[in-house]
């Protein structure tokens, strides 16, 4: 199902292309321009509240729009990042878009929620992390309260204390902090109560199976019930259909993230959207 929804969007990448080395360095190479050609946007994604369908807050995810290939998608340039080093670069980019687009819609008055803005590894690893991020936050004027910041399981695992650290000083600053993709990297619970962590993300690999597979109901319901007794808001990803919603939901799950709400959205698309929320059904003022 998932190959079928990204064949729409990226058709030009087949398994064999995305593997094929040559093309890795090339893009390698192109992704260095596209930072500054603006080849680089970002859509959000909507997480909503179940019981409501209420949008409460938006995931950003990167985009690269390759001159001649096309859509690439994250999956594809963001390990090509990480691999040239251009990851920080990249990150940066990001957080300053965010936080710029969020300052504009809150100054329409639309109400975002919060903004997740994705980290990688190479991103906490930095000494002057927090002070970028402060940076931004203040270049910007977006309040670090509507700023939620992910970071995935697997990548939290093998991180070091110092970047444990800059965790609880970013927290420490009002940015909410999200673990993304969780389920698959197998940390402890007593390393995770000592986490500074607002949120759980159960990977979307569990909903696939949430209809079927006793095992991946159980694996959510365990996620939920422990992510909930530490104090953690849980969300679930990649909610696709109906009946997932309703599975999910009778785990007991409140939040969720997926195609069934909504995919990722342009700009413009989540401004007339949150218009609408803005003024329901507004009276006439005369
Ligand atoms: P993620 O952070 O777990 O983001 C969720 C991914 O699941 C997104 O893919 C989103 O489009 C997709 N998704 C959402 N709902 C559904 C659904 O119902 N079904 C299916 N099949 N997929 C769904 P996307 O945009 O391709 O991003 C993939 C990954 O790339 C992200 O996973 C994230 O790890 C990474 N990424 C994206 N943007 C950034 C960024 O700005 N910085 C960094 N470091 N990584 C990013
Ligand atoms: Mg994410
Ligand atoms: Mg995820
Ligand atoms: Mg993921």
């Amino acid at each position: 199902y998932r190959a079928k929804t990204e064949q729409l969007d990226y058709c030009f990448f087949d398994k064999d292309l995305t593997d094929h080395s040559l093309l890795r360095v090339r893009l390698g190479n192109d992704l260095r321009d596209a930072l500054k050609q603006n080849q680089l946007f970002l859509q959000y994604q909507p997480l909503v509240d179940l019981h409501t369908g209420e949008w409460i807050g938006l995931e950003a995810l990167a985009r690269w729009q390759h001159p001649l290939e096309g859509n690439i998608p994250p999956g594809v340039f963001a390990p090509l990042a990480e691999r040239t080093g251009l990851v920080v670069q990249l990150g940066e980019w990001v957080l300053r878009q965010v936080c710029t687009q969020g300052r504009l819609w809150l100054e329409a008055g639309l109400d975002v929620g919060f903004i997740a803005v994705n980290i990688a590894a190479p991103q906490l690893s930095r000494t002057g992390f927090v002070a970028q991020l402060r940076q931004i936050l203040k270049e910007t004027g977006f309040p670090a309260r509507y700023l939620e910041l992910e970071i995935t399981e697997s990548s939290l695992m093998n991180t070091d204390q110092e970047s444990i650290d800059r965790l609880h000083e970013i927290r420490d600053m009002g940015v909410s902090l999200a673990i993304d993709d969780f389920g698959t990297g197998y940390s402890s619970l007593s390393y995770l109560k000592n986490l500074p962590i607002d949120k759980l993300k159960i990977d979307q690999s569990f909903v696939e199976g949430a209809l079927t597979d006793h095992r991946d109901q159980a694996v959510i319901r365990a996620i939920f019930d422990m992510g909930t007794s530490l104090g953690f808001d849980v969300v679930t990803e990649g909610i696709e259909t109906e009946e997932q919603e309703q599975a999910v939901l009778s785990l007991g799950c409140r939040m969720g993230q997926g195609f069934f709400f909504a995919r990722p959205l342009d700009v413009e698309t989540v401004a007339s959207a949150l218009g609408k929320a803005a003024r329901p059904t507004e009276p006439s003022t005369q």
